[in-house]
């Protein structure tokens, strides 16, 4: 007989993960290696160590170890807010009338409003165990800068956050929480750095790009003694901390004896997807079970669905490592209507691969149509979430219509990675009609592709 499943299923304290899971340890087709943008080799540790600390370069390029221990430092700051729960999305399932089992991971109960915290803490723990003084780091939306800036108080740490000039000026609230935490804030394209002033001479008036500012928060950081950098996605070392969400999840539906059929989930850089998805991948790798896992993306920044399997930099001052996966180029920037998050122009290699091997699908939404359902949600299910997350709610709804048509009970779980308290702008835009959806062209997007560079 099946126990009925409450709305909220939580984990005891006990119950959190011991390790971190490595998905490429588990993947027989390996994503392709970090290239050394001077010599375009596969990059050394000793190398990556000048750019990360010591610990998260070696876990950076760690493809063989399927469990990684967490810190108990880091296990105790998880403490403070995991485990997340595991709701039963019950008043959504009736709202829409569908025998399909909803069921969401909510990532948004920590002061950063994200899931970002969860990789912040590790990242802060291995620079403060190496002796450093701080870190530097860029931040689009705000919540990865938010999430480090909470992370260098608690141990401690300098952070210099460079954030993307048109989220400096539309939300001075994250910046100020940023700073309530002891952080530095600089917009960017600055003139504090050699790139920024390139970027800011080549393009006046720009409203400034992740891929920006990752390049000028890499060479602020090469150029302070004791510091080094600090990125919230696309890299390995974040999929693996983010793993702690995949985990949580499964041993949640373990509890009750539930089986997944489909997990979803939203993807700009690829962590908290790769993170979900990560045991359920495991298992599917090892021959144990069969899911079905979709990706979804802006319409307006579509790096899976039309972008391209190739080597590119990952940030526009092409500074850092380059990495094969999918891309738009990292000259693409999307169109400045764009509001709900998830702009990087490229996506981890580990979900490229995955996708390129056809083990995972891809959907692309327009902006609209995601506010739709973020509003829909949250009427419904009460919490007001991050445009970011609602593309997954999107793609969610959407496949629970699928099944009422068909009259499937399948059972859907999806990632709902933050709140979206300081998205009001954005959702003003829609609830006054004033929101509009931009798709980028063929031209447009060959344009970004144009500039991948020749390997
Ligand atoms: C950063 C962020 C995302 C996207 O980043 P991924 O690395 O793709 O997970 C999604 N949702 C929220 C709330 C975020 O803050």
């Amino acid at each position: 007989m099946q126990q009925e499943i409450p709305y909220k299923i939580y984990l005891e304290e006990t119950e959190l993960p011991k390790s971190w899971l490595n998905l490429r340890a588990f993947m027989q087709k390996k994503p392709a290696p970090l290239l050394d943008s001077e010599t375009m080799q596969p990059i050394t540790l000793e190398k990556l160590s000048t750019v990360f600390c010591d610990e998260l370069a070696a876990q950076e390029l760690n493809d063989t170890d399927k469990y990684i221990p967490i810190p108990q430092e880091v296990v105790d700051f998880y403490k403070m807010y995991r485990p997340a729960p595991l709701v039963r999305a019950y008043c959504l399932e009736k709202a829409l009338g569908t025998p399909a089992k909803i069921y969401y991971k909510f990532e948004g109960n920590n002061t950063s409003g994200s899931h970002k915290l969860n990789s912040a803490i590790a990242q802060a723990y291995y620079a403060k165990e190496q002796g450093l003084k701080g870190v530097t780091t860029e931040t689009g939306a705000g919540q990865w800068g938010t999430a480090l800036s909470m992370a260098c108080s608690y141990f401690g740490l300098d952070c210099k956050v460079f954030m993307v000039k048109c989220s400096y000026e539309q939300k001075p609230f994250r910046r100020e929480v940023m700073r309530t935490y002891g952080a530095n804030v600089t917009p960017s394209p600055s003139t504090t750095t050699a790139v920024g002033r390139r970027i800011l001479e080549e393009f006046p008036g720009t409203n400034g790009s992740l891929g920006c500012a990752i390049s000028e928060a890499v060479e602020t950081a090469s150029g302070l003694e004791g510091y080094r950098y600090a990125l919230g996605s696309v890299l390995n070392q974040v999929l693996l901390h983010q793993s702690v969400i995949g985990l949580e999840t499964k041993a949640a539906l373990d509890k009750y004896g539930v089986k997944a059929d489909m997990v979803i989930g939203c993807a700009g850089g690829g962590s908290n997807l790769g993170g979900l998805i990560a045991p359920f991948m495991a298992e599917q790798l090892e021959g144990k079970a069969k899911y079905q896992f979709i990706a979804v993306e802006p319409a307006s920044c579509p790096t899976l669905t039309r972008g391209k399997y190739a080597y590119d930099y990952c940030d526009t001052g092409k500074v850092c490592p380059l990495s094969k996966m999918y891309t738009l180029g990292s000259g693409f920037i999307p169109a400045a209507s764009h509001a709900g998050g998830l702009r990087y122009h490229g996506m981890t290699s580990t979900l490229s691969e995955l996708y390129d091997q056809g083990l995972m699908e891809a959907r692309s939404v327009k902006q609209t149509d995601v506010f739709a359902a973020a509003e829909q949600f949250a009427r419904v299910e009460g919490i007001l979430p991050a445009p970011e997350s609602a593309h997954a709610i999107r793609v969610a709804i959407d496949e629970a219509m699928k099944c009422k048509e068909s009259g499937e009970a399948k059972t859907i779980v999806f990632g709902l990675t933050g709140t979206g308290y300081f998205d009001m702008m954005s959702y003003e835009k829609f609830h006054d009609g004033k929101m509009t959806d931009y798709i980028p062209t063929d031209a447009e997007i060959e344009k970004g592709l144009s500039g991948l560079p020749k390997i």
